[in-house]
C-alpha cells in the first residue's frame, strides 16, 4: 500500500471545484459516464487495431447500481481500465496541461469559476462534490494486477493492489449529504437521461423494483432486482437534423466538452456522394482555456462508422480552427486506420477541406443575419481567425469577410467591406495603424492628417495584426497600407507639401548631422497638423511594435532597426529651428523632436535622464 500526497494544485482545485461547482453538483454522473464512454472507446479501438486485443471478448458496457441505506453509488465500465502508473498521472496530477495557468484566471466569482472549471474539464474530480470518499477499482485491459485508488479527495489518495475479474473501471461513490439524493431509480435514470442519453453504449442500472399484487387481504408486494438499459446508447450526430432539437445538441456538447455552459452555436453535416460522412462541429461560447497554448488540446474527435478512433490528432482541423469541438465520423476509411497513416490519408483531407468551407460559410451566415451573436463570436474568435489570414491561404477570401476591426471612424467593430463602402472617392488605400495599445494609436500624431482629411483609419492593436495585416496586402484589388511606414503618407502628399519639403531642407540637414545614426532618414511629413514630429518604419522595415514583438518571442539578437524621423514643416518649433544658429538649442531641439516622437508612439527611451536634462534646459531658456 503507498499512500502519496496529490500534487498541490490538486488540492486547491478539489477544493475550489467543491466550492464554486456546487449549484451543477449533478454533473459528476456525466463526467464519470463520460470518462467511461471514452475508456471503452479506447479499449474497442484497441481490438481492432491491435493483434494482441483482437480475440477479447468485449460486449461495451456501463453500469449503475446504488445502495441507499450504506450511502453508496457504483459505476463500472468494461473499458481500457488503469494501472497504478496510470492511477498516479491520471487521478493524482491533473493530466492537462495549463493547472496553474487555470489557477492564476480565477476570479472568486463562483458562477465564472465553474464556467472555466468547464473548460477545463476536470471531470474526475467532480465526483467529491457529492462524495467523501471515492473508490476506484480498475484492471488494465492486457493485465493481471488490478488496482484500487481511495480518497476523500483532501490531500492524500492510497493505491494499493486489488482483485478485479476483467479490464474495466469500477468507481465506488461513499455518498456525503449532499449525494444521498442519488440513491434511487428515478433520480439516476433522470440523470442520465438529461446528460448522458447519447452516449454511444448501454448504461444499465441496477435497482429494486417492486409491484403489488392481489386485492384487499391478499394483496402483497413483489419485490424484484432488476437491471434496465436506461440511455438510448445511439450516436447523436446520426440522427437526422428534423429529430433533434436545439436542447439535444448542446445536451450532447456538453459530454463531449465537459463545458458547463451551452455551445454558442452547432453545426450538424451530412455528406453523400464520392465521400460519405458526417460532422458535427461545435463552437464554445468561450474561448477554449489552453487556445493560445502551443500543446492545446484538440477538440474534434474521429470516428469512423462510429468507432471512435482518436480524440488526440490536430490534424484534423486547421490550427487557426482549433477552438472548434465535435466530431467527424467516415464511412470510407478503414476501422483499423493507425494514427500514422491518418495524417496523409486523402478521405481524410477532403472532409477537412469541406468541413473547413462548411464551418467558415456557417460563420458568415451567423455574421449576415445575426450581428449579436456574431459580436458574442468575435470577441472570443477574432485573433485565431486573424490567424487563418496568413496561414489559410485557400480560404483567404472568406476570412477576410469574417474578421473585424477596430477603427477611427466607427464605434465597436468593423469590415473590411463595410470600410470600402465608406471609402471617400479619391482614396487610394485602406489605411491601418499598427500598436500594442488603443489609446495610444487613436492619439498617434501619425493620424492627424487623416483625421484633417476625414480619411478613415483602422486601428490594429492586436498583437497579432502586426503580422496579419502586412500579409493580406490588398482587399478586392485595394491596396492596404500601414500609416506608420514611410510611404503611406506619399499619397497624402499635394503640390504645396513639395514645395514646403523644398523649404526645411535646411532643418532636416541640421537635425540629422545631431542624430546621425539614431535614425535612418529625416524627412519631411505631410501627415502631420499639430505634432511637430513622428517616427515611422521605413517601407520595408519591421516596425517598432514588430521588432519588439520578436525580442519577446526570444530574437534577442536582432539588430536594431531604426526609425525615420518625419517634420512636419508647418510647425513653429520647425520654422523656429530654421532660422536658429545656436549649436546647443540645435542639438536639443533636434533630440526632443526624435525623443517625444518616440514617446508618443508608446516606445521607451534609450537614455531617459538625458531627455529630462535636454528638456530642462530648453525650459530654463524658455522662461
Ligand atoms: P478528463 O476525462 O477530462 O481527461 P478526468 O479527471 O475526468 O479528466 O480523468 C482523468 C483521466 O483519468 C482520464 O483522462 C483517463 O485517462 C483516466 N480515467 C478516468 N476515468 C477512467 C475510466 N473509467 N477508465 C479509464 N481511465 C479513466
Amino acid at each position: 500500500m503507498s499512500k502519496k500526497k496529490f500534487k498541490t494544485e490538486i488540492s486547491q482545485l478539489l477544493d475550489l471545484i467543491i466550492h464554486s461547482l456546487y449549484s451543477h453538483k449533478e454533473i459528476f454522473l456525466r463526467e464519470i459516464i463520460s470518462n467511461a464512454s471514452d475508456a471503452i472507446d479506447k479499449l474497442k479501438y484497441l481490438t481492432l487495431t491491435d493483434d494482441d486485443f483482437k480475440t477479447l471478448d468485449f460486449e461495451p458496457r456501463i453500469d449503475i447500481s446504488f445502495d441507499a441505506e450504506a450511502k453508496t453509488l457504483t459505476l463500472s465500465d468494461n473499458g481500457i481500465g488503469m494501472n497504478s502508473d496510470d492511477l498516479d498521472a491520471c487521478l493524482g496530477t491533473i493530466a492537462r496541461s495549463g493547472t496553474k495557468n487555470f489557477l492564476n484566471n480565477l476570479s472568486g466569482d463562483a458562477a465564472k469559476d465553474s464556467n472555466l472549471i468547464g473548460q477545463f474539464g476536470v471531470g474526475f474530480y467532480s465526483c467529491f462534490m457529492v462524495a467523501d470518499k471515492v473508490t476506484v477499482t480498475t484492471k488494465k485491459a492486457g493485465d493481471d494486477q488490478a488496482w484500487k485508488w481511495v480518497s476523500d479527495g483532501r490531500t492524500n489518495y492510497n493505491v494499493e493492489e486489488s482483485e478485479r475479474e476483467s479490464q474495466g473501471t469500477t468507481v465506488l461513490l461513499h455518498l456525503n449529504d449532499n449525494g444521498t439524493e442519488y440513491t434511487n431509480r428515478w433520480s439516476v435514470e433522470q440523470l442520465v437521461k438529461k446528460y448522458s442519453d447519447h452516449i454511444a453504449f448501454p448504461i444499465f442500472l441496477e435497482f429494486d423494483d417492486s409491484t403489488w399484487e392481489g386485492e384487499g387481504d391478499d394483496r402483497k408486494e413483489i419485490k424484484e432486482h432488476k437491471i434496465e438499459q436506461i440511455n438510448t446508447a445511439s450516436a447523436l450526430w446520426k440522427k437526422s437534423k428534423s429529430e433533434l432539437k436545439d436542447e439535444d445538441y448542446n445536451e450532447f456538447y456538453k459530454t463531449i466538452s465537459h463545458d458547463t455552459e451551452e455551445p454558442l452555436m452547432h453545426l450538424h453535416t451530412k455528406a453523400e456522394g464520392t465521400q460519405e460522412y458526417t460532422t458535427l462541429f461545435y463552437v464554445p461560447k468561450k474561448a477554449p482555456f489552453d487556445m493560445y497554448q502551443a500543446d492545446y488540446k484538440p477538440g474534434v474527435k474521429l470516428y469512423v462508422k462510429r468507432v471512435f478512433i482518436t480524440d488526440d490528432e490536430k490534424e484534423l482541423m486547421p490550427v487557426y480552427l482549433r477552438f472548434l469541438r465535435g466530431i467527424i465520423d467516415s464511412e470510407d476509411l478503414p476501422l483499423n486506420v493507425s494514427r500514422e497513416i491518418l495524417q496523409q490519408n486523402r478521405v481524410l483531407a477532403a472532409i477537412k477541406t469541406a468541413s473547413v468551407k462548411k464551418v467558415l460559410s456557417e460563420f458568415k451566415k451567423i455574421a449576415d443575419n445575426n450581428p449579436e451573436k456574431y459580436k458574442e463570436f468575435i470577441e472570443e474568435y477574432n485573433r485565431p481567425l486573424k490567424e487563418g489570414l496568413y496561414s489559410d491561404y485557400a480560404n483567404r477570401e472568406d476570412l477576410m469577410e469574417l474578421v473585424r476591426f477596430k477603427s477611427t471612424e466607427v464605434e465597436g467593430w468593423t469590415t473590411l467591406a463595410a470600410y470600402k463602402d465608406r471609402m471617400k472617392e479619391d482614396q487610394k488605400a485602406i489605411y491601418y495603424i499598427t500598436g500594442d495599445n488603443e489609446s495610444t494609436l487613436r492619439n498617434s500624431p501619425l493620424l492627424e492628417a487623416y483625421k484633417k482629411k476625414g480619411i478613415e483609419v483602422l486601428i490594429m492593436d492586436d498583437e497579432i495584426d502586426e503580422i496579419v495585416a502586412p500579409s493580406i496586402m490588398n482587399y478586392k484589388e485595394i491596396e492596404l497600407k500601414a500609416v506608420n511606414k514611410s510611404g503611406a503618407a506619399d499619397d497624402l502628399k499635394t503640390e504645396e507639401d513639395k514645395e514646403k519639403e523644398k523649404d526645411v531642407e535646411p532643418v532636416i540637414k541640421k537635425i540629422k548631422d545631431v542624430l546621425g545614426d539614431k535614425v535612418k532618414d529625416v524627412k519631411a511629413s505631410s501627415r502631420l497638423s499639430d505634432s511637430p514630429s513622428c517616427v515611422v518604419a521605413d517601407e520595408n522595415d519591421p516596425t517598432m511594435q514588430m521588432q519588439q514583438m520578436m525580442r519577446a518571442m526570444g530574437q534577442a539578437d536582432m539588430p536594431e532597426i531604426v526609425p525615420i524621423l518625419e517634420i512636419n514643416p508647418d510647425h513653429e518649433i520647425v520654422s523656429k529651428l530654421k532660422d536658429t544658429e545656436d549649436k546647443a538649442i540645435i542639438e536639443d531641439v533636434s533630440f526632443l523632436l526624435f525623443e517625444q516622437a518616440m514617446l508618443v508612439e508608446g516606445q521607451q527611451l534609450k537614455e531617459p535622464a538625458e531627455f529630462v536634462k535636454r528638456l530642462n534646459r530648453i525650459m530654463g531658456k524658455s522662461l
